[in-house]
């Protein structure tokens, strides 16, 4: 993409309703623009990432045994009529009347909504275990939407929906997504730490909500010093149902909870190891049985003939929120440093002098070249100070950058820099091509 004709609207100076870097960063980087409170358009760069992140979280589900599906964002009140939670909800939920009276809302979740539509069709245990899953707009009303889309009112989730036999099915569908959700976190560059978390009535351990440590966030969490260590992913065999669970109990070995799930016995145990942060909630799965599948009458047919309640649980992540843990978390004072992963291009060129001949033709070149080999390839071909093209570059956090200038050309060479560590290195075009393709 040529900036010469990109829509990029960065921002000289810091907004100055933004209170983290996150959203500094990502209203300056032209990443987001808020069209009304907690609800924001996602510009061509913003989007680019989002849909990167989309992938991962797609790529990971879907190898732990997850299906795509997507579901509506507006839903009737009468499916959260039958399972009790239309007046439940409360004030977060947005309602709305269609023009025959009828009471709709936008979806805050869909429990309900995959429920009814399994109930449908699931027949018989062969029709079990399933985890279906959609990455779809959800509206909540939030009291204080706050921190950019942190917390915003209209969010991006991923939120998928197991259905087992028993309850030993469900803890190892569960299992699944415990690890499938620490690959994806992984592969943002993030270490994000499952802590346990509440199941309300249901009790048990199987909650847990995972946690990327920010001074900026919201929760207050508590962990063992052994959970600073950089996330690694992991290759495991998702059908494999004793080797899942011990290493979902390797994890869950060393301590982590938010304030509301502190345990002092635990935190003596970890001694001088114990510490103490804020952390950014950026997924939580949850086991929750009958909850659903009961007063929503879902059945099937057991081996034995006999009715049996499926047992489901549900596994969200924030990834329109992900956004802004990867900015808090990788980022310097010139702007954000994406990881690779999840980077709108892999590539920026800059060409320090659009009027001199040899830059010019050099950079159309490489650029025309790197298109050709598949790379995500931003190319600054504008007419501006090379200063102003280096800062653009560094505040949108393009991993490599290929500077052209007139001295390097006549010798033959540009400069290659690493936006994560600054090196930078002169090469020849061809060992740059080499380099970043
Ligand atoms: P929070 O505690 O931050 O309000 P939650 O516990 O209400 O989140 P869940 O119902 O667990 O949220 O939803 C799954 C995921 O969706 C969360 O882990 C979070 O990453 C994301 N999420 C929830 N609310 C928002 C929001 N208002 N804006 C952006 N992401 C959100
Ligand atoms: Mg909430
Ligand atoms: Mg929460
Ligand atoms: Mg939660």
């Amino acid at each position: 993409m040529r900036l010469s004709r990109h829509f990029l609207p960065v921002l000289k100076e810091s907004p100055a309703d933004a209170q983290i870097i996150s959203h500094k960063l990502m209203l300056r980087a032209g990443l987001i623009r808020q069209t009304a409170a907690g609800i924001y358009a996602w510009l061509p760069l913003g989007n680019r990432v989002l849909q990167k992140i989309a992938q991962i979280v797609r790529e990971e589900q879907d190898r732990a045994g997850a299906i795509e599906m997507l579901m509506p964002t507006v839903q009737s009140a009468e499916l959260w009529r039958e399972s009790g939670r239309y007046d439940a909800y409360g004030p977060e939920m947005l309602r709305i009347t269609d023009r025959h009276d009828r009471e709709m809302l936008y979806g805050p979740t869909n429990e309900e909504m995959i429920t009814t539509i399994f109930r449908d069709s699931a027949r018989s245990y062969r029709d079990l275990p399933r985890t279906l899953y959609h990455i779809q707009w959800k509206f909540r009303d939030e009291v204080r939407p706050r921190f950019g889309i942190m917390r915003g009112r209209e969010f991006l989730m991923k939120d998928a929906y197991s259905f087992d036999i028993d309850e030993a099915g469900a803890r190892h569908s569960y299992n699944r997504m415990f690890v499938a959700y620490l690959n994806t976190f992984a592969r943002m560059g993030l270490r994000a730490i499952p802590m346990q978390a509440d199941t309300g009535p249901i009790g048990g351990d199987l909650s847990h909500e995972f946690i990327v440590l920010a001074p900026t966030g919201e929760s207050e969490v508590f962990y063992h010093a052994n959970w600073e260590k950089p996330a690694a992913l992991s290759t495991v065999d998702f059908e494999d149902v004793v080797g899942l669970q011990s290493i979902v109990a390797g994890y869950t070995a060393d301590y982590a909870a938010t304030d509301e799930k502190r345990d002092m016995v635990s935190e003596a145990a970890a001694g001088d190891q114990l510490r103490q942060s804020r952390g950014v909630e950026v997924g939580h799965i949850f086991y929750f049985g009958e909850k659903y599948s009961k007063p929503m009458n879902l059945r099937v047919q057991g081996p034995d003939g006999a009715e049996v309640i499926p047992h489901m649980g549900s596994y969200g992540i924030g990834v329109s929120r992900l956004m802004g843990a990867i900015i808090e978390a990788s980022h310097d004072d010139n702007g954000i440093v994406w990881p690779d992963a999840v980077a709108p291009y892999q590539v920026g060129i800059i060409n320090m002098r659009v009027d001199d001949e040899a830059c010019a033709k050099a950079a159309d070149d490489l650029y025309a070249k790197l298109q050709a080999a598949g790379v995500e390839v931003i190319y600054d071909d504008r007419d501006e100070r090379g200063g102003a093209k280096f800062a653009t570059m560094d505040l949108i956090g393009i991993p490599w950058q290929i500077v052209i200038g007139p001295k390097g050309i006549a010798k033959g060479v540009v400069e290659v820099k690493r936006r994560a560590t600054g090196e930078k290195v002169e090469m020849s075009v061809e060992d740059a091509l080499a380099k970043v393709a």
